[in-house]
């Protein structure tokens, strides 16, 4: 102590950003003993606090430490020191926080098993040998076992489990991998696992002594059922999954009926990447994709036609690594299975006994396996493609959740209601957006509900008091009329679809509004100015206020049906077409030619499902955006990446200047793609007609004129089209980043606005 006393620094260092529940304390305690230093660390509401005192060499590398080496899990947004007297601290303590509000520290996601726990996991010297719960303060649930705040173990869904003793050590050691990991426990004091077979009944009679020869026996259980074809539930980190095996075809046919889903693909999961390697391609970015710690589903391109099956509609296999100790343990028995989400056609994500209970009733499963802790929060796994060797988020969950979108500007309190399909909702506050999982299409009455037990449960967890609620423009929505009921004393504020679009890709890229920016939105359907169905948007933000400009679009076209056109896509061929070859044609046209008002559209997507219908690509729409998903499968039959990349056939098509709106007119496309349809290929169709839409948007984008350009809407989740535009607009082109193109990102976007 006598050198510490002759010199001795003492600094006040302050960190903000995802530094609490990642083990940020334990770290800070270990480098602050390595460098003989006193004091303390501790989480306020604001982040980590650390104070130390010893040898200003000292002082200085271990600020250095926590900067280059922070735990793998924290991120660090800003660490400011100060410099104070010395205050006679004698060790290093980590201090218990007592502050009741942690209201900027932040919630994080759900994260895959770290290396070190899957070595215990693997080891039958360890305790926690095949414990399928075994965590640490770097890895294991976090969001989805979040019942409120301060993140701690009784604000869990673990607080009904009494750490045992050896838990207990570990918890309260500062040098442990396990301090203060929240979800800490083992066989000993943990959830049970077992297996069920006809209803969840917990309480069965029980043959096996300890929790793991249960679990054992339950595992075994299940894979039998799986090798014998049957489905079965698999509890996961955000709910539970429907596996099966992927070579059985009878197998998979049984799922599709129960799901009813018959084309839409299924997501794989694979022990290690070499097996995944076996069947699909897997490029460099795709890989680092498929092992990041978030674990997404990656959509890969497939390599044969053996497991044609699994996605029939297209040339891609979605595939994920394991993410929980459970899945690994079942990828070490299967080399592929398929993990579904379990929810039965459009419902939201069963997580809870109830559902259990009807997957049995529905006959959908033969076997369970299943733990008695309670999933707090439901969260679908995310799914990304790797575009030009940039990630694209379609579906941002699991992993992701509640991780915030950082924003420049300061916004002030709100809610952003996102739009009404493919639904997520924002919360924004200072500079961060949570955005929440997938809520799905909210006109069904199950999805809405739990759309408001999560907004409810949002603003718990966040302690944001809203001063603004936003909402989609659109008079009908569900979630705007929710707004109007619940939350009359606050300012609602409606942004059209398109321009919370637009907004939302210039925040996702860290552009400012203010910025002379040219929003180019293509989607399938949104509420424009003019009551008409938009979809294929020129948009300039407009400077002083938060309005827009409308600079061009495709010209309107007749949706005969409505809805029903969207459902049924050979009626927007005939609108297109003249005729369609279906059965249904001259109704379709003695609608087209009558005075019963016939909704109008700009929208792209509409196109896409006209064009597949035109082409026999498609009859009836089973999952949103699969026409065109048809079509850019068709084309990557015949066609690889470079052919399209070096390809410039298009078709003829004129953009006019009408009252300062260019306006696309595709008529003369349609008529020679109807020409086209007895000479040419499929493929060669499909690859011309993607090659005309990029030409017309970048030569209608020229005739406005630009500086910078935002992609965003539905459409830009089509490879073909957002690789060929970015590349034609080269390094003024903006595409999203951290949240998907199609309407899950619109909440990103209301939530800027109105926090402004
Ligand atoms: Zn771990
Ligand atoms: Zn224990
Ligand atoms: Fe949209």
């Amino acid at each position: 102590m006598d050198r510490l006393a002759l010199k001795q620094d003492r600094k006040q260092i302050k960190v903000t950003g995802l530094v609490q529940g990642v083990g940020f304390r334990p770290t800070v305690y270990r480098y602050a003993v390595t460098h003989r230093l006193a004091g303390f660390v501790k989480n306020t509401s604001q982040g980590v606090l650390i104070d130390v005192t010893g040898t200003p060499k000292a002082v200085k590398a271990f600020v250095k430490k926590i900067q280059k080496h922070p735990p793998a899990l924290a991120r660090i947004d800003s660490l400011a020191t100060r410099t104070l007297k010395p205050a006679g601290h004698k060790c290093f303590k980590i201090t218990r926080s007592r502050t009741a509000l942690h209201t900027e520290a932040l919630i994080t996601p759900d994260t895959a098993v770290c290396p070190d726990c899957l070595r215990e996991f693997n080891n039958p010297k360890e305790r926690r040998y095949q414990y399928p719960l075994i965590n640490c303060t770097n890895c294991g649930p976090r969001y989805t076992i979040t019942t409120g705040r301060p993140y701690d173990r009784p604000q869990t869904t673990m607080k009904p489990f009494v750490m045992c003793d050896e838990c207990a050590r570990e918890y309260l050691d500062p040098a442990d991998r396990r301090f203060h990991a929240e979800p800490n426990s083992c066989f000993v004091c943990g959830p049970v696992h077992d297996s069920v077979e006809s209803g969840p009944r917990f309480h069965k009679k029980h043959r096996h002594k300890t929790a793991r020869e249960r679990f054992i026996s339950a595992f075994h259980t299940l894979c039998k059922k799986i090798g014998r074809g049957q489905i079965v539930a698999v509890k996961g980190l955000g709910g539970y999954h429907l596996a099966v095996d992927p070579f059985n075809r009878k197998a998979v046919l049984r799922l599709r009926k129960k799901k009813r889903r018959m084309n839409r693909a299924f997501a794989l999961m694979a022990g290690d990447i070499n097996v995944i390697k076996n069947y699909a391609h897997c490029s460099r970015s795709e890989q680092r994709a498929l092992i990041s710690k978030e674990r997404p589903i990656v959509l890969l391109t497939k390599k044969d036609k053996r497991l044609d099956h699994i996605s029939p509609d297209n040339n891609k296999l979605g595939c994920m690594l394991p993410a929980t100790p459970l899945q690994h343990l079942f990828a070490n028995k299967f080399e592929l299975l398929v993990m579904t989400s379990a929810n039965l056609s459009g419902e939201p994500l069963m997580s809870d006994e109830r559902d259990l209970k009807k997957l049995f009733d529905h006959h959908v499963i033969a076997a369970a396996l299943t733990h008695n802790r309670k999933i707090a929060n439901k969260c679908d796994d995310s799914i990304l493609q790797v575009i030009d060797g940039k990630p694209a988020l379609i579906r941002r969950a699991r992993g992701y959740v509640p991780d915030p979108i950082s924003v420049k500007k300061k916004l002030k309190p709100v809610l952003a209601l996102g739009a009404n399909l493919k639904n997520t909702f924002a919360l924004g506050s200072g500079h961060k957006v949570f955005l929440s999982p997938h809520m799905g299409d909210l006109t069904d009455v199950r999805n809405m509900e739990h759309f408001k037990k999560q907004v409810a449960l949002f603003l718990q967890l966040f302690a944001i008091k809203p001063k603004t609620i936003v909402t989609d423009a659109h008079p009908d929505y569900e979630n705007t009329r929710f707004a109007e009921e619940r939350l009359y004393n606050k300012r609602v504020m409606p942004v059209y679809h398109h321009y919370a679009h637009m907004v939302s890709c210039i925040v996702d890229n860290g552009l400012d509004i203010s910025d002379d920016i040219l929003g180019i939105i293509c989607d399938g359907t949104g509420f424009g100015t003019d009551g008409h169905i938009w979809g294929c948007e020129f948009l300039k933000t407009h400077r002083s206020t938060h309005r827009f400009k409308r600079l061009g679009h495709l010209k309107y076209f007749k949706l005969p049906g409505g809805e029903q056109a969207i459902a049924e896509p050979y009626r927007i061929a005939t609108a297109l077409f003249g005729d369609s070859g279906h059965k249904n044609d001259s109704r379709i046209k003695k609608l087209l030619a009558s005075k019963i008002p016939i909704p109008q559209t700009s929208s792209l997507g509409r196109v896409f499902d006209g064009v597949a219908a035109c082409l026999k690509l498609i009859d009836k729409v089973e999952y949103e955006a699969q026409a065109a998903i048809l079509l850019e499968s068709e084309v990557y039959k015949k066609y690889t990446d470079d052919q399209i990349a070096g390809c410039d056939l298009t078709y003829p098509r004129t953009i006019t200047l009408k009252d300062k709106m260019y306006i696309i007119d595709l008529g003369l496309m349609f008529d020679e793609i109807k020409r086209d349809k007895n000479k040419t290929d499929t493929p060669t169709i499909a690859l011309k007609f993607h090659k005309t839409i990029i030409r017309t948007l970048f030569e209608t984008a020229q005739k406005i004129g630009f500086n910078k350009v935002v992609l965003s809407g539905g459409c830009f989740q089509n490879r073909i089209l957002l690789s060929g535009l970015s590349r034609l607009f080269g390094k003024k082109c903006h595409v999203h980043k951290q949240v998907p193109a199609n309407d899950a990102g619109i909440s990103l976007g209301q939530a800027y606005l109105g926090g402004l």
